[in-house]
């Protein structure tokens, strides 16, 4: 075939199909050139997962009549007009894309008036193809429907997924955008309910509790105030005690953009390592903010992904403010009231002394600085499973064995690397007969564990002679500690290289830590909780399931009726 300049109506539908994936793509653009326009309250609505209709309505600038053609034509905006503007764009919009792509493949109508003038502007437009044009009144504003999406298309048409499956990206989608706005009033209608609305009253947390719920929402703790040179992050993220199987619930947004970044994601969930149970994630959302200059905002046609100029400055910027928050702030798991203590069974449950939380302003932070424990004073042992502990704020009850562990990750990170320090030689060494797999896995982890301070020698077919532990160790038996530490290594999934090192410490911690099921003298304890009291995360174990419960004074003397 020869070579011929596409069509204009086939052009469009091609670049149409690059910004309008699906009607959630719609409702994007429509928000944004809203939002753009500086608008206060926004009401979107969907119809069938937006299928059928999409309409999004708004108090902004609104477009001058005499610009509404314009505003359908591909590459037309009003938000830059040279190249040099590219370099600092401070709009959600650039492009002038939308309205044009979202026109060829859809019948819209678009009414608007501008504070200037007396009567508003319809005008319809079906598969890009102006159809319809005559003055309207209209408040003050922008209303833009879209209906039958993909009804020219219908390749694409068949491929949207169930009207559900629609409704959902769309609901995601509105509540970032209420996240990054706060102070603007959203209200989300899905097939005539509303299901998701805002007050516009510029609290993110707020915003959160309409999104996850008043007890999720309560729960949340500011990042801290603060940046890293020209990077400033602001925004709320989960305590280790509030995780979710997905990464779905991290939100970042750049410069009020809403974007997908894996980097950020992984700064995040770094500052969160030893605090989560693995294969869990936190919720969190996170703001940061830059000079435009310093940032590439056209990267896709759809703008979810930004460049940095320098990613590793954002990337740090990220974890030393989610990393420092929650050193200071994450909460001790408290015990319900009531009805736990009741049926005779404490119960781990998230923030500390939930009674009376219903009247705690819901814009505070809940809790102060909570690095560091309380002095604690040792009262006895529970099933040979957990120490209790008085403290000035009422009782705790701490696992012996999580508080263990994380007495000695902490020891075995700070020591990593310091070979000669780390480990203290055996009075005599000790034999130890290995199986296949678990000699494996110790070649396979040869290097890491030397780091560690284990000093392990091949003594001829399956046996390995060990002459050193790591000090944190030395109370071990060596021989049962190491044979643990393999048989653990070997049950879980390969790691990447990188994990490596992490991986064999947690493993060394859990293998090495004293067991439920041992008994300890007062004096061990005592040591234990003064160990305890050294760490930086205290309340964790490294795997991140709680050390320790609170039972407060106040809720003690609830329960007993003394108020
Ligand atoms: P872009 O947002 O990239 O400029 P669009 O195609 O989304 O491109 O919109 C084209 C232009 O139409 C915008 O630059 C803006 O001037 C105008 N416009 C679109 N939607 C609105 C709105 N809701 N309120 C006011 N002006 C709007
Ligand atoms: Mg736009």
């Amino acid at each position: 075939m020869p070579i011929r300049v596409l069509p204009p109506e086939v052009a469009a539908k091609i670049a149409a199909g690059e910004v309008v994936e699906r009607p959630a793509s719609v409702v994007k653009e429509l928000v944004e050139n809203a939002l753009d326009a500086g608008a206060q309250s926004l009401h979107i609505e969907a119809a069938e997962g937006g299928r059928r209709l999409i309409r999004v309505l708004d108090d902004g600038c609104g477009v001058p009549s005499d610009e509404v053609e314009l505003a359908f034509s591909r590459y037309s905006t009003s938000k830059l007009s040279r190249a040099a503007d590219l370099e600092r764009i401070r709009t959600l919009g650039f492009r002038g894309e939308a309205l044009a792509s979202i026109a060829a493949v859809s019948q819209v109508t678009l009414i608007t008036r501008t504070p200037d003038e007396e009567l508003g502007t319809l005008i319809r437009l079906e598969g890009g193809e102006v159809v319809r044009r005559e003055g309207k009144g209209h408040p003050q504003g922008t209303a833009v429907t879209v209906e039958n999406l993909f009804y020219n298309t219908p390749a694409r048409r068949k491929f949207l997924r169930t009207a559900s499956t629609e409704r959902r990206h769309i609901s995601a989608l509105v509540t970032r955008y209420a996240m990054a706005y706060p102070e603007v009033r959203f209200t989300l209608i899905h097939d005539g309910r509303i299901t998701f609305q805002t007050s516009g009253r510029g609290d993110l947390r707020e915003v959160c509790i309409n999104a996850y719920g008043l007890d999720v929402a309560r729960e949340l703790l500011a990042l801290e105030e603060g940046g890293e040179g020209p990077i400033t992050v602001s925004g709320l993220i989960s305590p280790p005690s509030i995780h979710r199987a997905t990464r779905d619930h991290l939100s970042f947004f750049v410069n009020r953009r809403w974007v997908q970044s894996r980097m950020l994601a992984y700064a995040l969930e770094e500052a969160y390592h030893t605090l989560l149970p693995s294969g869990r994630h936190p919720i969190a959302v996170v703001e940061l903010t830059l000079a435009s200059t310093l940032l590439d905002v056209n990267v896709h046609p759809t703008k979810r992904e930004v460049h940095f100029r320098d990613s590793s400055a954002a990337f740090r910027a990220v974890q030393r403010r989610v990393r420092s928050t929650l050193m200071k702030k994450s909460p001790i798991p408290g015990v319900k009231p009531s009805q736990q203590v009741e049926s005779g069974r404490w119960k781990a449950v998230r923030g500390a002394d939930l009674g009376g939380a219903q009247q705690l302003p819901l814009t505070a932070e809940r809790s102060e600085d909570r690095r560091g424990l309380p002095p604690l004073r040792v009262i006895g042992q529970v099933g040979e499973a957990y120490i209790i502990a008085e403290g000035p704020e009422g009782v705790y009850l701490i696992d012996q064995h999580a508080a263990h562990e994380r007495v000695l990750y902490e020891q075995l990170r700070d020591q990593q690397g310091d070979s000669d320090l780390v480990k203290q030689g055996l009075l005599s060494a000790q034999a130890v007969e290995l199986t296949g797999e678990q000699k494996s896995t110790l070649e396979e982890y040869a290097e890491q564990l030397a780091g560690l301070g284990f000093e392990l020698e091949p003594f001829g077919g399956q046996t390995v002679l060990i002459r050193a532990l790591p000090v944190p160790l030395h109370d071990s038996n060596p021989a049962r500690l190491l044979i643990r530490v393999l048989d653990d290594l070997a049950t879980e999934l390969k790691p990447l290289s990188g994990e490596k090192e992490a991986r064999l410490i947690t493993t060394v911690c859990k293998g090495g830590a004293i067991k439920a099921g041992q008994t300890l003298s007062t004096e061990e304890m005592r040591e234990l909780i003064h160990q305890l009291e050294q760490t930086e995360m205290p309340r964790t174990c490294p795997h991140g399931r709680p050390t320790m419960i609170h039972l407060s004074q106040t809720q003690l003397e609830r329960e007993f009726g003394r108020r």
